[in-house]
């Protein structure tokens, strides 16, 4: 079983869900007491969050730079960036490490491309709903179309995300709002939803509603896993 590295903290709510999610599909495929051999670096997520802000991001690669190099130091084989919005800077992530980055937007595009989907619906912030380093990967790389709502409903998913489910709250209005989006981008024509933010499955689950839901931490986990377990559960080389 080869080492997962997770760089967390972005925010520590969804990175206890890949915490959990990981183990779950360890145990699920190799029973007993199987657990997954996890090396996790977890950032401040309040400067990061300025930096998003004030469109440092060159800053903010700077920071989780050095975090993912402490990751490989730990002994990871591989790492997951645990956030959708921190990919925009994967780019220069990728520079800073031997081992390889398993991107969070080709995870969840390979499970689309395999369920024979091209018109998707993309819910996260607003950096990730609007530019290019997400969804213009799912268009050009992959050949998706890919539906965001409007601007008002744009802010209100980024809002929900930064003031209520960061911070571990889930609010039923909250929640309403979702689903109401959800079922409008389904009538633009949206055959599934991608839960492209990686605390949203706090919020709205596959029973909620019957368009359906691809969630990125859950694609994600289990992609690490399938990963980790491609050589069977021999020791790692650490
Ligand atoms: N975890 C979120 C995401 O998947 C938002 C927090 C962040 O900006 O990193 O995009």
């Amino acid at each position: 079983m080869k080492t997962i590295g997770l760089l967390g903290g972005m925010s520590w709510e969804s990175t206890a869900g890949y915490y959990r999610a990981i183990n779950q599909c360890v145990q699920k495929s190799l029973g007993g007491l199987h657990s997954a051999k996890i090396a996790m670096v977890s950032v401040d997520f309040e400067p990061i969050e300025k930096m998003q802000q004030s469109g440092d991001w060159a800053s903010a690669a700077e920071i989780l730079t050095r975090a993912v190099r402490d990751v490989q130091a730990a002994g990871a084989d591989f790492l997951l960036i645990c956030t959708n919005t921190m990919h925009k800077v994967a780019p220069q992530i990728e520079k800073g490490i031997d081992i390889p980055l398993l991107h969070i937007a080709d995870a969840t595009a390979e499970v689309l491309v395999d369920d024979k989907i091209k018109n998707v619906g993309l819910l996260g912030t607003k950096f990730t709903m609007e530019q290019n380093f997400y969804r213009g990967r799912l268009q050009e790389k992959y050949g998706l179309r890919v539906l965001v709502p409007d601007e008002e409903d744009r802010n209100t998913v980024h809002n929900v995300i930064f003031n209520e489910l960061c911070l571990g709250k889930t609010n039923h209005q909250s929640k309403m709002e979702f689903m109401r989006i959800i079922e409008k981008l389904k009538n633009e024509g949206a055959e599934a939803v991608i839960l492209g933010c990686t605390e949203i499955g706090m919020l709205v689950q596959q029973e909620d509603t019957d368009v359906t839901l691809y969630d990125t931490t859950a694609i994600h986990a289990e992609k690490a896993v399938e990963y980790a377990l491609q050589d069977g559960i021999r020791e790692s080389r650490k």
